[in-house]
């Protein structure tokens, strides 16, 4: 690679680099690779270790390997029953033997391979399912000249793997990287010398180096420790400089008054359990300080959060103050009015609640502005409509955001702004977060765990159901409709695919509604319908009786009518996913199922589904989930900017600790992270993502 055609700078696009295209370059930005800084810095998750090539004789069922032979027939053609190109060939090895190859839609392989080319080729050898030759799909390989001493040097061997987008291939990467990675040396280390030292960590060109091209499997590791730290590292810096800046905007102080929380006390059904308690007590604590409070409400679904934030709108309306709290759809913001308002109303007599999202009449959201700006009412339920539509605040005190991962930075950033000094925060989320997980994504913010349910609930009866056991599943469908209950079928998420997902939905739904629930109000809703809010509407008033649904939709609804959550393939969700949804279940006294479905699983995968049936207590399920299969499973992919090294640190606590720990004597000596400029930097960016987000 000529050294002139080197990008100078880090920060050019991608595209700079030879042979990556405009197109390309889009795909990249989907993997977050913008720069060839982040093209460099993004290390392949894992390796292939195709080995040296082998003879065909030798080749062992389910194992990766690298063959060289010579093309014997080549051939592209049209899969009739679907609508796949399959490329076949054989290849034969210097003994003679073959070695059948098959690629699917990547016709133009015929075109590139001709019978008579020696090649080499790398895959996972399966023995054919009729008798006759082995055979490899989706090979990759490389033409070799054709004499004897040629050996293959792009495929074999340890080839590594990246995250992918349709579009791009491990290999084109590695390409790429490879085009880049003089400039390593360029890379600013963003963690200085002596916590490097302390940590024993190595240096940032290093460890791309050695990420990228391993020579063995302790480089990898040891690029991997190193850049998962940097990233915990940053974040946590990233984390110190926000409180930084919050805390220099004071906050008007709410006191503490126990004639508020007797009276809010006295207005309730029911008994705060003890975590409720202890959450609200932090939440006064930090309500009376000139600080803003910044604080995440952990809670399982079902905890009784909205209770806790219906206390602290309490306690602010008692000094003067307005609250806000934003959900992320209209039917969870209407929920919320009903809930706040039976929680506040009776025991609090000035304290008005009210509604605002841009599903309501013009004259009525104009009404609820005005009554916002005039200070008349204390406590303002809505959707994005509380950003996005010019809400004023007379008096903002607190601001309160509902499922916080649903929003982004900027847009909780939004919400604070309404208030004229810095209102106190309060985020709650339903997702169960390990200890581990809230420090690394959320470090900014202090934690109140909702660890205990109220009593006398039901636990959700969980089965995991053998596949040719689904007529069982549907009589408890069924029973429990024509008993005048409801019920969820979710079908599962397809390779991330909002489309896929939408369509097996959609498929399932005419076949549950024509062959299996004739009898019953079936409706479907995903993520790409317009009416789903209608929907799900309709679903809450009782005149949906089965609801199919895909997994990204909204159904953090409460329906304490429904009694079945049927999850159909349930091995594809995470634990805490499947436990997500089984808590739309169970919200009434009466007994309610959570059936476990799934096609062809794993002995690994119904071992989990198997956890879900047993432990009930949301939080363990997050620790198990994220013990088996690292957090990005436990979040959902988009919810988090954590790399799998990241992730797979965070499984045990010290790496986290020390990048914690280490930020923290930084701040202490120089709060501003002024002396420590790549720092100061990387964690800009970070900040920069998570607002994006
Ligand atoms: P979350 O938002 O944490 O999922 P909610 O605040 O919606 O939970 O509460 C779920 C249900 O439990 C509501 O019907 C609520 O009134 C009820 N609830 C809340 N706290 C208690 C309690 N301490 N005892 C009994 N019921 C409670
Ligand atoms: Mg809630």
């Amino acid at each position: 690679m000529p050294v002139l055609a080197l990008p100078r700078s880090l920060e050019a696009p991608v595209t700079v680099l030879p042979r990556l295209y405009a197109a390309e370059a889009k795909r990249l930005a989907r993997l977050g690779i913008e720069t060839v800084r982040d093209l460099l810095l993004t290390l392949p998750y894992d390796w292939e270790t195709y080995g040296a090539p082998a003879q065909v004789a030798g080749l062992d069922d389910g194992k990766q390997a690298t063959v060289v032979g010579t093309v014997t027939s080549i051939s592209a053609k049209q899969s009739l029953r679907r609508r796949i190109k399959l490329t076949e060939a054989t290849i034969r090895d210097d003994e003679g033997a073959p070695l059948r190859l098959v690629w699917f839609n990547q016709p133009y392989i015929a075109k590139n391979l001709h019978k008579g080319d020696r090649i080499a080729v790398a895959g996972t050898v399966k023995s054919a399912r009729y008798g006759g030759a082995l055979q490899m799909q989706n090979p990759h390989y490389e033409r070799l000249e054709d004499r004897e001493d040629v050996k293959p040097v792009r495929v074999g061997g340890l080839m590594p793997k990246y995250h992918l987008v349709e579009g791009l291939s491990s290999r084109k990467i590695a390409r790429w990287v490879e085009t880049a990675l003089p400039l390593a040396d360029r890379i600013e280390d963003v963690i200085p010398a002596q916590v490097r030292e302390r940590n024993h960590l190595i240096e940032v060109a290093e460890a791309i180096r050695r990420g990228h091209k391993p020579e063995a499997d302790q480089d990898f590791a040891d690029a991997r420790r190193r850049m998962a730290f940097a990233e915990l590292f940053e974040l946590q810096a990233a984390f110190a400089l926000m409180r930084a800046s919050i805390a220099a905007e004071p906050a008007t102080p709410i006191p503490y008054r126990q004639e508020v929380i007797d009276a809010f006390k006295a207005g309730l059904a029911f008994e705060l359990t003890t975590a409720q308690r202890r959450a609200t007590w932090e939440v006064f604590k930090d309500m009376a300080q000139t600080v803003p409070m910044n604080r995440l409400l952990n809670g399982d679904v079902g905890s009784g959060k909205t209770a806790v934030a219906a206390a602290a709108a309490a306690m602010a309306h008692a000094s003067g103050m307005q609250s806000v709290v934003m959900a992320p759809t209209e039917i969870l913001a209407r929920q919320h009015l009903h809930r706040f308002r039976a929680y506040l109303e009776a025991s609090f007599p000035g304290l008005t609640v009210e509604l605002l999202v841009s599903g309501q009449p013009a004259p009525e959201r104009r009404r609820v502005r005005a009554a916002a700006a005039s200070g008349h009412c204390a406590l303002v339920v809505g959707t994005h409509a509380l950003i996005e539509e010019d809400v004023e605040l007379a008096n903002l005190g607190l601001a309160i955001v509902d499922e916080q991962h649903r929003f982004g930075t900027r847009q909780r950033e939004l919400l604070r702004a309404k208030g004229r000094g810095r209102p106190h925060f309060l985020a709650m989320t339903a997702t169960p977060i390990p200890r581990t997980l809230a420090l690394a994504l959320y470090g900014e913010m202090s934690v109140s765990v909702l660890d205990e349910m109220p009593p006398g609930r039901t636990p959700v009866t969980t089965e995991v159901v053998d596949p040719d056991q689904r007529s069982r599943a549907y009589e408890i469908v069924r029973r429990e409709v024509a008993a005048g209950r409801q019920a969820f079928v979710i079908c599962p998420l397809i390779e991330e695919s909002e489309t896929l997902a939408a369509r097996s939905a959609t498929a399932e739904a005419e076949r549950l509604r024509k062959e299996v629930f004739p009898e019953f109000r079936l409706d479907l809703v995903h993520g790409r319908l317009k009416e789903k809010d209608d929907v799900m509407r309709r679903f809450v008033a009782g005149e949906i009786q089965v609801l199919v649904a895909t997994a990204v939709v909204e159904v953090g609804v409460d329906v304490p009518n429904a009694t079945v959550m049927m999850i159909e393939g349930a091995d594809r969700f995470g634990l805490a996913q499947l436990h997500q949804f089984r808590g739309r279940v169970g919200r009434g006294s009466a007994q309610s199922y959570c059936l476990l479905l799934a096609e062809d699983p794993s002995d690994a995968a119904l071992e989990r589904l198997e956890l879900v049936a047993r432990i009930h207590d949301g939080f363990r399920l997050a620790r198990e989930d994220m013990e088996r299969r690292g957090i990005g499973e436990l979040m959902g992919p988009r919810q988090h900017g954590l790399t799998d090294a990241a992730m797979e640190s965070l499984r045990t606590p010290a790496l986290l600790d020390e990048a914690r720990a280490e930020v923290q004597r930084l701040v202490a000596d120089d709060p501003t992270l002024d002396g420590f400029p790549a720092l100061k930097a990387a964690a800009a960016r970070r900040l920069e993502q998570t607002s994006l987000s």
